[in-house]
């Protein structure tokens, strides 16, 4: 029935299935021809207005099917594939990708994220926009997704690249903020255009008091830097109720729409049509 089932059912290869070392060997060397043999996918997970629904972005979000381990969680292979550097190329394939997916999306932008050992590679900033002029995609229909980890370890060197990207023309975009090391003094240095609350907040809004504070607080640092905020793991409409009423003005979560191939994306446009107004209900937001 649901076309996107592989999204929501897919067993997923955890971590905790065999001790660490072993498992992430053995994922390394599948990982290693998973690109060339076709095994890697991009899925989209769209970012909405919070005030009235409407569509505004998408994340590109990487998906790989093992004929070996099945589906494996990003959060598995990312790690080992920045061990072993295969990050760049798979970064490669997923801005790639979504550069030829968006051409059916005409003024969505679409949300990439990079890993610290992509940034760090000097000739990340000019791969990307070859790849961005190649498909004939301005750099300003991207956002670039960065972690504070990145910023920490070398915040001179990132201030440079970051300003650089952003010169070029991309978006910059503070993922899983709140998760890090960061202060209001801190993040002001970085010319990021967004910046993402992390999802345990919002698990835990309604229910802690404190993550009310903290997201509440995190909205006013936003305001008052310019900085445009997006809230992620939006699972219930009351969550999505207390972020309309703390004024985050993004969200992003399974209650409004899950990962989904890129036609659905595109089929989900067609029907949604000029208002891009998503509905709440994420069953019948869903085919
Ligand atoms: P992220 O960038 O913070 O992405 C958000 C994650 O939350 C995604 O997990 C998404 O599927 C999930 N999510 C979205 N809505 C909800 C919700 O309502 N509830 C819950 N519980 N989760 C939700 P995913 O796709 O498994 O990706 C995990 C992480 O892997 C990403 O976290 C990102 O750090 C990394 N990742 C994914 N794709 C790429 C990629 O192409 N390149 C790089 N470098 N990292 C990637
Ligand atoms: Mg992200
Ligand atoms: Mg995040
Ligand atoms: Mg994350």
């Amino acid at each position: 029935q649901a076309k996107n089932s592989a999204e929501r059912d897919a067993v997923q290869y955890h971590s905790g299935m065999e001790t660490g070392a072993l498992h992430k060997k053995r994922l390394g060397v599948a990982l290693r021809t998973a690109v060339e043999a076709g095994e890697l996918s991009v899925a989209y997970q769209p970012i909405v207005r919070t005030s009235d629904l409407t569509v505004i972005s998408v994340e590109a979000l990487v998906r790989w099917d093992s004929p070996e381990f099945g589906r494996v969680s990003p959060a598995d292979f990312i790690p080992v594939a920045e061990e072993t550097g295969l990050i760049h190329d798979i970064g490669k394939f997923v801005f790639q990708t979504a550069c030829q997916d968006m051409a059916e999306w005409p003024g969505l932008k679409v949300s990439i994220n990079v890993s610290p050992a992509q940034l760090r590679e000097p000739n990340f900033a000019n791969d990307f926009a070859a790849i961005a002029r190649r498909n004939a995609v301005v750099p300003n229909r991207f956002k670039l997704e960065l972690t504070e980890g990145l910023l920490v370890r070398n915040p001179t060197i990132a201030k440079r690249k970051l300003a650089r990207l952003k010169s070029m023309g991309f978006g910059l975009s503070l993922d899983d903020f709140g998760t890090g090391f960061s202060s209001i003094g801190y993040l002001r240095q970085f010319p990021f255009d967004w910046l993402k609350i992390d999802k345990s907040f919002v698990a835990e809004l309604g229910t802690n008091p404190t993550s009310n504070a903290l997201i509440q607080s995190m909205i006013a640092l936003g305001d008052a830097l310019d900085i445009a905020v997006v809230a992620e793991g939006i699972e219930t409409a009351e969550q999505l109720q207390l972020l309309r009423l703390l004024q985050c003005e993004y969200v992003q979560g399974f209650h409004l729409a899950r990962p989904m191939p890129a036609s659905e994306v595109t089929a989900l446009l067609a029907r949604l049509g000029d208002s891009r107004k998503i509905v709440e209900d994420p069953s019948r937001a869903i085919e």
